[in-house]
């Protein structure tokens, strides 16, 4: 503790604020400069938003960046997810495994197939699926297992693709949270059966409202793309029990991108590795400054793992109250915030306790939705998956960097530092 430490009360009991200095443009995002603005009404004076050349552009320097065959862009993430779901032979009755700890596009597109969702835990570093938590749950029903790389963590993705080639299921990377990142060295997105993932303006890849789905395999493609992008069934479908239904989408999706967003893309694209490059700086920088003080742990991999977190799309910590005498989660998040340290209650909330999973008769079968086609009841009552269920008292929301200026990150730093301390004054209180 330095002097300044021992002596300044807490902003929340009337001491000094930590945070002085207006640090809105560290936070600012996206990033939208004349080069994206050019693009955009390009587009817009060619009159060509609903065309597809853009699109075929984008498309081609994605697939050379994420290192797969195929890029094919949607109009959102979730529309990625549905037909990578789709691809991946996800039909009625079928099972999918995902985490119950994201959002919702990560595994109810599946309802619109027929299919179920049952939920795994997940590891209490990475916030990703478990891996030990899987394979009991895979059944002959079972399609495709989605991974999270949850708030930019990479997932442990050696030990789920083992078990899912042990069963014959696909994997599908949910990249929303990660574009850039690292497992061991490969990047995510590239690991997996398919990838999809959101670039919608708050990800750390942003281009208004538009998705991406990756993959290798022409088995998984070509339904991905017959489900929604009927316009270009006619030139690119070759497999021979999608090719007869050319001309009209299956099932009644219009997936295709807005192309504005398609030019937006591709402007940001050329600058992300760079964007990204000083967000990593930037988090691990935050980070570093926190090594070793009481409560805290950082949400990112180990630096010799090979591992690294991308974009940290909206960053957590690991809170320990146990280190902090008891201290409530959301009593520290107020202290923090009282210093102007941008802290938030961060876990979404389990998707398996929401009534949509557990209720609601979406599609009037009878019966709710999550069970209409299964063999069995698949919904899983709290205490079910209780990593997943403790994490809100046990992370809280950090700080996104996107602009590394130390002097202004260390007043964070000393929020949070502060805050941690001095813990005691606010049991005591
Ligand atoms: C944002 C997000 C999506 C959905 O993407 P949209 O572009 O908003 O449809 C899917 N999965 C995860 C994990 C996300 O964070």
């Amino acid at each position: 503790m330095s002097s300044e430490e021992r002596t300044q009360a807490l902003a929340l009991l009337g001491g000094p604020k930590a945070v002085t200095t207006d640090s809105r443009d560290l936070f600012r995002w996206p990033s939208v400069t004349a080069e994206d603005e050019q693009a955009v009404l390009e587009v817009l004076r060619a009159g060509s938003m609903s065309g597809s050349n853009v699109t075929r552009q984008l498309e081609a320097e994605f697939a050379v960046y994420q290192g797969t065959e195929y890029a094919l862009a949607f109009c959102n993430g979730t529309a990625a997810l549905l037909a990578a779901m789709y691809g991946c032979g996800v039909r009625r009755g079928d099972e999918i495994i995902a985490p119950s700890l994201t959002y919702w596009a990560s595994a109810l597109p599946a309802f619109g197939l027929g299919a179920t969702v049952v939920f795994a835990d997940i590891e209490p570093d990475s916030l990703c699926i478990a891996p030990g938590d899987i394979e009991h749950r895979i059944t002959p029903r079972t399609k495709a297992i989605v991974v999270v790389h949850q708030c930019g963590h990479p997932a442990d993705m050696d030990a789920i693709m083992a078990i899912a080639r042990r069963h014959g299921v696909k994997v599908i990377e949910d990249v929303s949270h990660a574009h850039g990142g690292l497992y061991k060295t490969r990047l995510v997105g590239s690991i997996g059966d398919a990838a999809a993932m959101s670039l919608m303006s708050g990800k750390a890849l942003p281009a208004g409202e538009a998705g991406m789905l990756c993959t290798d395999s022409r088995e998984i493609f070509e339904p991905a793309l017959a489900l929604g992008h009927y316009e270009r069934t006619e030139a690119e479908l070759t497999l021979p029990d999608l090719k007869p239904y050319a001309g009209l989408p299956l099932g009644g999706y219009k997936h295709r991108i807005n192309q504005t967003c398609s030019a937006m893309a591709r402007v940001q694209l050329r600058h992300y590795p760079r964007r990204m490059q000083e967000i990593q700086e930037a988090m691990n920088y935050f980070w570093d400054g926190l090594e070793g003080v009481p409560g805290l742990r950082a949400h990112r991999p180990p630096k010799e793992s090979g591992s690294t977190m991308g974009g940290w799309y909206t960053p957590l910590g690991h809170y320990l109250p146990e280190e902090l005498g008891g201290l409530p989660v959301d009593r520290f998040i107020e202290a923090v915030n009282a210093e102007g340290g941008d802290s938030w209650r961060a876990a979404n909330f389990p998707l398996h306790l929401h009534p949509v999973f557990n209720t609601a008769d979406i599609y009037g079968d009878g019966r709710p939705t999550r069970i209409a086609f299964s063999h069995r009841d698949v919904r899983q009552g709290p205490g079910s998956l209780p990593v997943s269920e403790a994490l809100g008292e046990r992370s809280l929301g950090v700080p996104w960097f996107k602009r590394c200026r130390r002097e202004q990150i260390d007043q964070f730093v000393a929020a949070y530092r502060k805050v941690a301390i001095r813990a005691d004054e606010l049991k005591a209180e």
